[in-house]
């Protein structure tokens, strides 16, 4: 895809509301992007897309984004008609109020809300310099009673969604949405089926679109033991450490991709990482280096399914993911697809023994 076809695409993508458990518009979307593309499409039982492509060899790689996004489900109706929240997905309250939502019913009906805040009038200040909790949270659907909502269809254990629309920013390369963790990574598994079509390639690819990775890697699990791969590259946000207190880091927007050597859940293979800076290293891909003491990825799973895979994270530099509206850099992108494309190109059965090797 170009520039502009991949905005349009970014757009439909990150626009889509698919919290946890509640995928199926984004797995339908993925698959349109891949029709022509894939050879055949699977699903496990919790309703990844597993994607597969054949090349001219047996080394099954599999290349995925999980396609969950951060929100909240209703947990009760009050008496006046407004809807208290559960989260899914991790949420610092702070981010939350005056914010707009979509709440989505069991039928697919859609209703746009806003989380209720207090005017700052005459605010105390130990309630002035405090973060709300979630459970103090509403969503106010406009309406003025429980009897509306249940006119509506609204029930407790319907989706709530982060209501944003998409904005190229003001240097075209920086593009704000909500949901870029992960539907960039998604996306970048997209693209790299798409341009391997043209190309041979020594392997079994499939690019796989997993479900409830923010309730705990829940997809990531189910998805591996359907392809069984041999080797595994989770793509997913990182931070970006070039805003004003962002920490110390070398992965930024326009950096490139960053190699995660490791988190909470994972240490990158080895010889699988020396493999991504020699490539990069050849092709003039940007890249950095990540790593993490807290949080984790897809491979967090994947790394210990049967008697282990061979697997690391390729991340993507993101600002404010877990809220409405995170930023992204198209070149990193960019860069993300070109590394995987050419490892895939280079991946067939030696580099893989010699990637047995090299942990022996
Ligand atoms: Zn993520």
């Amino acid at each position: 895809m170009n520039y502009d076809e991949t905005i349009r695409f970014l757009k439909e993508f990150t626009e889509a509301k698919g919290i946890s458990g509640n995928e199926k518009e984004v797995s339908r979307l993925m698959k349109r992007y891949l029709e022509g593309y894939a050879d055949s499409f699977e699903y496990d039982n919790l309703g990844s897309l597993i994607a597969k492509q054949e090349g001219t060899g047996n080394v099954k790689v599999m290349i995925c984004g999980h396609i969950d996004e951060v929100g909240f489900i209703v947990s009760k109706i009050e008496e006046d008609g407004f809807l208290r929240i559960n989260p899914v997905g991790g949420w610092w309250a702070h981010v939350l109020p005056s914010q707009k939502m979509s709440v989505v019913t069991y039928d697919g009906k859609c209703y746009m809300g806003v989380v209720g805040s207090i005017p700052p009038h005459g605010m105390k200040p130990e309630v002035r310099n405090k973060v709300m909790e979630i459970k103090d949270l509403y969503i106010d659907l406009g309406v003025a009673s429980k009897k509306e909502i249940e006119e509506l269809g609204i029930n407790i254990g319907d989706s709530v969604i982060p209501y944003t629309e998409f904005m190229v920013m003001n240097n075209p390369d920086y593009i704000c949405s909500k949901a870029f963790d992960d539907r960039i990574g998604a996306a970048v598994c997209v693209e790299v089926m798409r341009r391997l079509k043209k190309e041979d390639h020594p392997n079994t690819l499939y690019s796989v679109g997993t479900v409830q990775e923010e309730v705990g890697l829940r997809g990531a699990r189910t998805a591996t033991y359907h392809v069984k791969p041999d080797v595994a590259i989770a793509v997913d946000v990182s931070m970006s450490y070039d805003v004003p207190g962002g920490g110390q880091g070398d992965s930024k927007l326009g950096a490139g991709v960053a190699l995660s050597v490791m988190d909470s859940s994972v240490i990158a293979h080895k010889g699988l990482v020396k493999m991504m800076v020699d490539i990069c290293k050849e092709k003039n891909i940007k890249f950095t280096y990540d790593s993490l003491v807290a949080g984790g990825t897809d491979s967090g799973e994947i790394n210990k399914s049967y008697d282990g895979v061979i697997n690391m994270t390729l991340s993507l530099p993101c600002r404010y993911f877990h809220s409405h509206n995170s930023v992204v850099n198209i070149k990193d992108y960019e860069a993300c697809v070109n590394l995987l494309v050419e490892f895939i190109k280079k991946l067939d059965e030696n580099k893989l023994q010699e990637l047995y090797e090299s942990k022996r």
